[in-house]
């Protein structure tokens, strides 16, 4: 089966999130089960020279608004996959992946380039798999290329919805520009008076796929369903969930390069170490006895950080420490300056992206929090569980399917987990998570639990396979 993977970003090449790990692992564990798969994403200005070595193509043809374009094409395996980056400096050499007026155009670029990549390159793929909005556009080319293009003809497109709150919204004006004019474009893309290319993605792409069970049946619902809940019933049976994986080539205390100390499961000693650089790196006392709360996150409403600020006061109160990256909203980025400068002795503060920093904190914190108002999938989790790094999360999406709150009469559960989108239930969990801490025997357990969780992309590759089948049902 040949496969064509479209992402917008993907790990090492870029990232700014989950999509970026998950573009990044998905073609190589896809490989590892027999499927051939080529992964094609743009070559930003922050993708690294180390993996720009080979240029395949200098003149791929792409006829773009009218006129002829010319694109270079690096081919690297950074990734541990085949992988095409699309160079075309006027849209991607800016000074972030994302975030410019004319995204929606950049990004419809870069679909239509990939198509014309894709029709130099070999034989028809049998699939091309699209993630989230930015590739909302091809879904709608290929559509319209199977009904006369011999080529495209037995192509199936798969759409998978990493975060259902970006959509891609432009003006329906711009659709003719970017070759959408024609009535079942339009259709497809319009969207509550605006055009949406996440809409197209969804109304027209063979298959559907979200990236957990319990996000794929949140977004059928109007409170998550961002005004496509309905889109998302009426394609209910062309939509799955599958869980993420977790590429432990990347995120394994036993072998990260990142750490200053490896451990695992058995042997967790190596762990304290971590902790101390950690603490060392952040200049707060080294009183290990005390717990390390964490955070990493983009921090935005989605996170649930307004919880973390509520919480964080008694969380220090008890003489535990706060760790904290990220980069977001300015109001929680100001809160984190305010708390550093309350109580400097306890908290640990990095504002910005810090790929390294990410690593060494999973592996040198004890606690991981995860409040998120909605979560997809959630890779944080999955990785503080891989590190020792007990997660306490609030039910939703992805977290409610891969943490298992603990049980302290069966010694089962890999975390603590609350419902309500509620301050107080938070602290309920803090605190229990605190009493179990303060218990060695009790703790090592949890952290074994969910050390041994496999959250490897291995099974989730099986399911993709099974999905890409259904196409042709
Ligand atoms: P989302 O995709 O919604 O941001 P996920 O939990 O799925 O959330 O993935 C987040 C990814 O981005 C993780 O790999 C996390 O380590 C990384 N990340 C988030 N913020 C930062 C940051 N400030 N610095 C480094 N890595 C970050």
């Amino acid at each position: 089966m040949r496969v064509a993977i479209l992402a917008a970003e993907a790990v090492p090449y870029s990232k700014t999130g989950g999509l970026g790990d998950v573009a990044g692992a998905l073609p190589k564990a896809l490989r590892r089960v027999g499927v051939d798969a080529v992964l094609i994403t743009p070559l930003y200005l922050q993708t690294k020279g180390e993996y720009l070595s080979q240029v395949v193509m200098d003149d791929l043809s792409v006829d773009w608004r009218g006129q002829n374009f010319r694109a270079r094409v690096f081919y690297s395996e950074a990734n541990g996959s085949p992988t095409f980056l699309i160079d075309a400096p006027e849209y991607f050499h800016r000074s972030s992946i994302y975030g410019f007026r004319e995204d929606y155009e950049r990004f419809a670029f870069f679909n239509h380039a990939a198509l014309r990549l894709i029709e130099r390159v070999g034989a028809p793929p049998d699939i091309v798999h699209l993630n989230d909005w930015h590739c909302g556009f091809a879904a709608i080319e290929i559509a319209k290329l199977r009904r006369w293009d011999e080529y495209w003809q037995r192509t199936r497109t798969v759409f998978s919805i990493h975060n259902l709150a970006y959509q891609g919204a432009f003006g329906m004006d711009e659709l003719w520009k970017l070759g959408f004019g024609d009535d079942f474009s339009r259709n497809a893309f319009s969207f509550d008076g605006s055009a949406s290319a996440l809409k197209a993605g969804l109304a027209d792409s063979d298959m559907l796929s979200t990236v957990s069970r319990t996000y794929a049946r949140e977004i059928q619902q109007p409170e998550n369903g961002y005004g496509l809940d309905w889109l998302l019933r009426q394609r209910s049976d062309r939509l799955f969930g599958i869980t993420n994986g977790v590429d432990y080539d990347v995120w394994n205390p036993e072998t990260d390069k990142e750490l200053p100390a490896h451990f695992n499961a058995w042997d967790l000693s190596a762990k304290m170490e971590c902790k101390r650089q950690l603490l060392r790196k952040f200049l707060l006392p080294e009183n290990l006895d005390k717990p390390i709360f964490a955070n990493v996150s983009r921090l935005t409403a989605q996170k649930g950080f307004d919880l973390i600020q509520q919480v964080i006061g008694e969380v220090l109160a008890t003489g535990a420490y706060f760790i904290a990256l990220g980069s977001g909203a300015r109001e929680h980025e100001d809160f984190l300056q305010k708390l550093k400068d309350f109580a400097p002795a306890q908290v640990g503060i990095y504002k910005g992206y810090n790929e390294s920093l990410a690593h060494q904190i999973e592996a040198g914190a004890d606690i991981f929090l995860m409040p998120s108002r909605f979560e997809p999938c959630g890779l944080n989790q999955m990785y503080s569980l891989r590190y020792g790094t007990v997660p306490i999360v609030r039910a939703v999406g992805g977290l409610e399917d891969t943490m298992q709150n603990f049980d302290r009469v069966n010694g089962t559960g890999n975390g603590f987990k609350f419902k309500e989108f509620q301050a107080g239930k938070f602290l309920e969990k803090i605190y229990e998570a605190l009493f179990a801490y303060y218990e060695p025997e009790t703790w090592r357990q949890i952290q074994r639990n969910g050390m041994m969780t496999d959250n490897s992309w291995e099974n989730a590759a099986r399911k993709y396979v099974e999905l890409y089948q259904m196409t042709r049902s």
